[in-house]
């Protein structure tokens, strides 16, 4: 089944003399269960691309369909309880918050959510025993390593168990070893039957995937599949 399908997506920042078109007519379709890697040089647009995606941002024309649901015509307020229960997210910076533990980092969108206490509990030890940190519940993230810290930030991005994992340079601030070890649990996610966007500008990660998509200059130069 089809998760996701983008037609003639643009975006253009700014105004007058300070309009810039990152994205120049996008046409994108994700079905469940796919790996995808977006691979482009250094400001092609990615970011602005998996900005859009996970609904984070607006575009300026085209058409976004996300399951059986038409994203464009959605207010603010439907957008974010949308974003909350179909979208996780894994950025390059991991993006944790610094003074709460790695459980109540991972339990935090079970609360945006209303979990119950008792859901939360099962839920946070689960998947943080998931990604291998079953033993660092209390650890702050200034006590883990770069790779142990986006664990804890992809046990939080699936606590919920979302449609769609949404990854920007996952692997971009960690050396080889922790690098690998992101990616080994991205392939289980996969092989689970989780749906998995990441962005890259590394072809060697990108190989990683099951389809690639170039992109260049805010366009789809082309697309590959890998396996
Ligand atoms: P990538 O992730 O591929 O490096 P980005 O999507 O971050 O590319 O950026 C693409 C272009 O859009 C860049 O030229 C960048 O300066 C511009 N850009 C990104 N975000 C904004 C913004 N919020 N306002 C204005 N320009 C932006
Ligand atoms: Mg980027």
């Amino acid at each position: 089944m089809t998760l996701i399908e983008v037609e003639g997506l643009t975006k253009t920042y700014g105004s007058g003399d300070n309009e810039q078109t990152v994205l120049r007519g996008i046409d994108l379709e994700i079905q469940e269960g796919e790996f995808v890697a977006i691979l482009g040089p250094s400001g092609s647009g990615k970011s602005t691309l998996m900005n859009i995606l996970g609904c984070l941002d607006g575009y300026t024309s085209g058409r976004y369909r996300f399951g059986d649901k038409d994203v464009t015509g959605l207010s603010e307020t439907e957008l974010s309880l949308f974003r909350n229960k179909q979208i996780g997210f894994i950025f390059q910076q991991f993006n944790l918050l610094p003074r709460l533990s790695a459980y109540e980092n991972v339990e935090l969108p079970l609360i945006y959510q209303r979990s119950s206490k008792a859901d939360r509990q099962t839920r946070t030890k689960q998947m943080l025993t998931r990604v291998g940190l079953g033993d660092k519940l209390d650890a702050f993230p200034n006590q883990l390593s770069g790779g142990q810290q986006q664990r804890v930030a992809i046990a939080r991005a699936l606590v919920t168990n979302p449609s769609l994992l949404l990854a920007d340079e996952p692997t971009g601030a960690l050396d080889q070893a922790n690098g690998r070890q992101i990616m080994e649990l991205f392939h289980d996610l996969h092989a689970e039957g989780k749906t998995i966007i990441m962005i890259t500008h590394d072809i060697d990660i990108a190989r990683e995937a099951t389809r690639i998509v170039h992109v260049r200059d805010g366009k789809i130069e082309k697309e590959e599949r890998v396996r």
